[in-house]
């Protein structure tokens, strides 16, 4: 079969590969599509090769059809349309007993510590199946995770009819959260530094606000009639974000942490404690969230289609990773790793 390779910084090569065989509990996928994640991005720039085998395939994000199934495998068979929940926890941590096992102790995420589906054929664990519904098209089906992620973001923030809420960062992952939120009944600003990405989102119907050009606190507060936001989601992963979350929220609000922050970053407590303000971690999905991302893709309440900036071939992978570095419009790109079904 064909694989995109990563090799190192920078370096996708185009190979051809053993096609993989499931084993016990396994199911092979055939690939229709695979999204880029921002973590993909990250491995392209060689930021994570101690997690990786180099040369490895990557990706997460995808669609496709069970192609061969595992002897023992009685839930799953070939043809069924299917994503991918791509964490594999121990299931015996303290963490895991607990129940938590999406942010298990000794995580290893599929597409990272083990090869991914940027590639014709994917072999993953079958435990961590979702069923895609039968009318929904395979480049929604590749939104599935990322929309989970969102789906688990807004559900920690406890988002619910009437809230105030501000996302802070307007990119894939912001604007998802964003959708999801007013899903829930809530009223959604977007705080984004990037131009075309207000356009995109007042496209979409949010209000925006450029926090380069303006007292961010003030404008937040001046949209909900002196008051601040009942949650917050700090999607930028910037110093401003870390800082302003605190002065956005509201006595008694919450602050959903979203961003990945790679070092230690300075927030201001004492507004935390005058304010009685809730922080709440949000990492990754459960699988509640994974079926509620389906189901709602699936209700096609939410514009998804609109997130997909670009499609490219499989061969095209290193082309699609500089177009995302480049393109300061682009939201979602997709691999299209097998068919032409749309
Ligand atoms: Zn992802
Ligand atoms: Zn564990």
């Amino acid at each position: 079969m064909k694989s995109a390779l990563y090799e190192g910084a920078r370096k996708i090569v185009w190979r051809d590969v053993e096609k993989p065989l499931p084993g016990k509990g396994e199911a092979v996928i055939e690939v229709r599509y695979c999204g880029i994640c921002g973590t993909d991005l990250h491995i392209y720039h060689g930021d994570m090769d101690a997690r990786l085998h180099i040369p490895q395939t990557v990706g997460h994000e995808m669609s496709g059809v069970i192609d061969s199934v595992g002897t023992d495998v009685s839930d799953w068979k070939k043809g069924d349309r299917v994503t991918v929940r791509p964490l594999e926890s121990c299931g015996e941590c303290a963490t895991c007993r607990r129940g938590f096992t999406h942010i298990c102790e000794k995580i290893r995420f599929l597409g990272i510590e083990t090869d991914g589906a940027f590639a014709q054929y994917w072999k993953v664990p079958a435990k961590r199946l979702h069923r895609l519904p039968e009318g929904m098209n395979w480049r929604l089906g590749a939104l599935i995770e990322p929309l989970a992620v969102a789906c688990h973001d807004v559900r920690r923030g406890e988002v619910c009819r009437g809230d105030f809420a501000v996302v802070s960062g307007g990119g894939p992952i912001g604007m998802l959260v964003a959708l999801c939120a007013r899903q829930n009944g809530a009223r959604v600003v977007i705080s984004e530094i990037n131009a075309f990405r207000r356009a995109f989102a007042e496209k979409l119907g949010f209000e925006t606000i450029d926090p380069l050009h303006c007292e961010l606190e003030k404008e937040v507060k001046l949209k909900n009639s002196g008051n601040g936001a009942d949650v917050v989601f700090e999607v930028s992963g910037s110093a401003p974000g870390a800082l302003a979350m605190t002065a956005l929220a509201r006595p008694r609000g919450r602050i959903v942490m979203v961003a990945i922050y790679p070092k230690p970053t300075p927030v201001d407590l004492h507004k935390f404690f005058w304010k009685e303000l809730t922080l709440l971690g949000a990492r990754v999905y459960e699988r509640e969230d994974f079926e509620k991302a389906i189901a709602l893709a699936a209700s096609g309440t939410l514009p998804l289609e609109k997130m997909i900036t670009k499609v490219f071939p499989l061969e095209k992978l290193g082309e699609a990773f500089q177009y995302m570095e480049q393109e300061k419009s682009a939201m979602k790109i997709l691999i299209q790793c097998n068919g032409g079904e749309k």
